[in-house]
C-alpha cells in the first residue's frame, strides 16, 4: 500500500452505490455497511476531496419499512414506495453524516434534466453551489414522479449523467461484484477479471450478462452503458466490489483494485 494521503488526481469522485450492495437479501438497510460507506466518504471529504453520492435503496428501503413482502411491485407501488424509503435513506445519511461533522443536500432528478439545456444547467450550478458550500450531494432517481418517458432506468445511467453534470474527475460504481469480468464468475470459476478497458468494444460489451439481482435494476450491462456515456465525456469509470466501502481508500491511495474504463482521449 502506498502512502496514507490520497492522490490529488481526481478530486471530484462521483461514487455510485446499488441497491444489492446497500440492503440485505431481506431488503432492510445493510446499517453495517451504510456507516463504514459514510465514513469513508466523510474522511474523503476532510482529505479535501469533493465527493457526491449516487444512492439508490429508495424502493427497497420503502418496502421494508412498510413490512411488505419483497415481491415483483406495479409501477404506482414503486413510486410509492420509492417515497417512503427515500425519506428512510436519507435520514440514515443525514444521521451518519452529521457525525462527521458533514451536511448533505439532497437531489432527485429526471432524465428531462439531462434532455433539457436549461434544466441541465440548472441542475448543473445547483451542483456546484452545494459542492461550493462543502456539502455532500445525495442522489437518486425521482423515481415518484417518473414515468417511462423521463426515467434514466437505473441509477446506473443516473451517475454516468451526475458525473457529467458535475463535471467529475471519476466516476465510482460499488456494485455486488468485483469489476468485469470475461465470463460471468457465477457460472464459470476461471472467469477472468479485466483491471483496465481502454475502449468499450463489442468484445466488452460480450462480457456482459443480463440483468443483476432481484433487488436493484442494474446488471453488468447497464454498467458498461454507463461506463460509455461517463468515458464519452472524458470522466474514466471505476467498477469496484462495494462489499468492503474501505476499498475506497486504496483506490484514492493509488492502488489498482476492480476494473478501470479509461477516459476518451485518456491513453492517447
Ligand atoms: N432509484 C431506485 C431506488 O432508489 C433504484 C434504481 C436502481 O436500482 O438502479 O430504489
Amino acid at each position: 500500500m502506498t502512502n496514507m494521503e490520497y492522490s490529488v488526481k481526481h478530486k471530484r469522485i462521483v461514487v455510485k452505490i446499488g441497491t444489492s450492495t446497500l440492503t440485505y437479501a431481506t431488503g432492510k438497510l445493510n446499517i453495517r455497511r451504510i456507516e463504514t460507506l459514510v465514513r469513508v466518504l466523510s474522511d474523503m471529504r476532510n482529505a479535501g476531496l469533493e465527493v457526491v453520492l449516487v444512492s439508490s435503496g429508495a424502493v427497497s428501503a420503502g418496502t421494508s419499512r412498510l413490512g411488505l413482502e419483497i415481491t415483483k411491485r406495479t409501477v404506482e407501488e414503486k413510486q410509492a414506495l420509492a417515497a417512503v424509503g427515500q425519506c428512510e435513506i436519507m435520514r440514515l445519511y443525514e444521521r451518519l453524516f452529521a457525525t462527521y461533522g458533514h451536511t448533505v443536500g439532497q437531489i432527485l432528478i429526471t432524465k428531462d434534466v439531462v434532455d433539457n439545456e436549461s434544466r441541465f444547467a440548472l441542475a448543473k450550478s445547483t451542483f456546484a453551489q452545494l459542492i461550493g458550500f462543502g456539502c455532500i450531494p445525495i442522489v437518486n432517481e425521482n423515481d415518484s414522479v417518473s414515468f417511462e418517458g423521463i426515467k434514466f432506468g437505473g441509477n446506473d445511467t443516473l451517475s454516468a449523467y451526475v458525473a457529467i453534470i458535475c463535471e467529475a474527475d471519476l466516476l465510482i460504481n460499488l456494485s455486488d461484484i468485483d469489476g468485469l469480468y470475461d465470463s460471468d464468475p457465477r457460472k464459470n470459476k476461471n472467469a477472468r477479471l479485466i483491471e483496465h478497458v481502454a475502449e468499450i468494444d463489442d468484445s466488452i460489451l460480450a462480457c456482459a450478462g443480463g440483468v443483476g439481482s432481484d433487488r436493484g435494476t442494474g446488471g453488468m450491462l447497464t454498467k458498461l452503458k454507463a461506463a460509455q456515456i461517463a468515458t464519452a465525456a472524458g470522466i474514466p469509470m471505476q467498477i469496484l466490489n462495494g462489499r468492503d466501502p474501505r476499498v475506497l481508500h486504496r483506490v484514492i491511495e493509488g492502488e489498482h483494485v476492480g476494473t478501470y474504463f479509461a477516459a476518451k482521449g485518456e491513453n492517447a
